[in-house]
């Protein structure tokens, strides 16, 4: 096996990495005593340091001998991204000196930027269950190199050179693909990159991975396969994991989190649900709604956070790979992916998926809605050997919505957010 050099994890990292081996076998029963022993100091010390909290439990009139258990904790009002934007500095502990520590911020993929604060400890969680995760759960090790599909230009900059290639090797153990910035003579030369190093762990972006699969697959090109893929940041559609898995003859693990809070649940061996991360974060639904309470952040607690994101359920059962750690089960994307038009009739963000399954000649697509002109647009981009999928699209949105307003644009490009997250569904002003 290649010995990649690589920076040493701290013995901090090292020991909550330990602590989390241990602990991902727990039963329901001590995990939830864990969680709330977290959970009760995480809640006074928001009440008595936070000037957002303190002001937020007067209003709802909560005192701290209110919260005695999680259907208490449930009493707390939950927090959006809008709250966040409105009181950065409300939310920052008393006492923290913020001048030294760096300010961390979401690229708002959902037209709503936020920045927010993380310490030491935080940080040192979240890598401890990152390493977990990807080099554990996963059946790969630390020195596995890894080749990283990624969109946000800020993370691994753009272009490809044999010094790039060199510099990340041996500094963070990747190859980075930037998917956001390129082209098919690019992906060529990074391909070749990739079956001269034959990374062990592939991880990307779902569509970044689907994507390279598709492009692979299209070029009839052999390409090396690794020993896990990590889907992260988008919704993998079950006909985009089936693909990527084809082609790279492994399984696809979905991970779920975001900059906010980290890496929230992640898919073991078994494939079935996203173990919740239950050691830094307390994860419930409300409705559908994924709400989160990171554990560890004490410069600017997340308490009761509303990701955006959506869930179908979480799993109490134990899960056949023998932990026990409750499983989120289907995510389902954003909470505002849903297209609501002037005649009433709401579209659903999972609708199209449902109307295009089983239909391989769709490599991509994505659905606007232009509020402003009433006009929703369908791009697609089809397989040579592609039926008429335009009219198919028309006749539903006439009979199934009572809706003609639609244009279809066949293409390759889609637009992105910042991040170079690709969107399947969403509304315009
Ligand atoms: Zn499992």
């Amino acid at each position: 096996m290649v010995n990649w050099f690589r920076r040493p994890i701290s013995k901090d990292v090292s020991d909550k990495l330990q602590f989390l081996l241990s602990s991902q076998y727990w039963k329901l029963e001590q995990i939830r005593e864990y969680q709330w022993d977290k959970l009760q100091p995480l809640i006074r010390h928001a009440f008595s340091k936070v000037p957002y909290y303190r002001s937020l439990f007067k209003q709802y009139d909560l005192r701290m001998r209110d919260i005695q258990s999680f259907d208490d904790f449930s009493k707390i009002p939950l927090l959006t991204k809008r709250d966040m934007q409105q009181s950065l500095d409300q939310m920052v502990a008393e006492g923290t000196d913020t001048s030294c520590l760096p300010l961390n911020s979401t690229g708002g993929s959902t037209g709503m930027p936020l920045n927010f604060y993380q310490d030491d400890s935080y940080i040192q969680w979240a890598d401890a269950a990152r390493l977990r995760a990807w080099k554990y759960m996963m059946g790969a090790t630390d020195h596995d190199l890894e080749a990283v599909f990624w969109g946000a230009t800020r993370d691994i900059g753009t272009g490809i050179t044999l010094r790039k290639m060199i510099y990340h090797v041996f500094r963070d153990g990747i190859i980075p693909l930037n998917t956001f910035d390129l082209d098919e003579k690019m992906l060529n030369k990074y391909l070749r990159y990739y079956n001269l190093l034959k990374p062990r762990i592939l991880r990307g972006y779902a569509t970044s991975l689907y994507y390279v699969a598709r492009y692979v697959e299209s070029k009839g090109i052999s390409i090396s396969k690794p020993r896990a893929i990590i889907s992260s940041t988008e919704v993998l559609h079950a006909r985009m994991r089936e693909t990527i898995e084809r082609i790279f003859a492994c399984k696809v693990f979905d991970s779920y989190g975001c900059r906010e809070v980290s890496q929230v649940a992640t898919e073991c061996e078994a494939h079935n649900g996203l173990h919740m991360v239950f050691e830094n974060q307390y994860v419930e639904l409300d409705g559908q709604d994924i709400l989160v309470t990171n554990l560890n952040n004490y410069i600017m607690p997340f308490i009761r956070y509303k990701i955006g994101d959506l869930a179908s359920a979480i799993d109490y059962y134990p899960c056949s790979c023998g932990r026990f750690s409750p499983r989120i089960m289907s995510l389902a994307g954003r909470d505002n992916d849903n297209i609501e038009l002037p005649n009433g009739k709401v579209i659903n963000g999972e609708y199209f998926e449902f109307l295009f399954f089983g239909m391989s000649s769709i490599i991509q697509y994505q659905v606007i809605y232009f509020r402003n002109t009433d006009k929703l647009i369908v791009r697609l981009h089809v397989a040579d050997s592609f039926n008429d999928v335009g009219a198919l699209v028309k006749k539903t949105m006439q009979e199934k919505f009572n809706y003609e307003n639609v244009a279809i644009e066949y293409t390759d490009v889609f637009d992105k957010t910042q991040a170079g997250k690709l969107r399947f569904v969403y509304m315009v002003d």
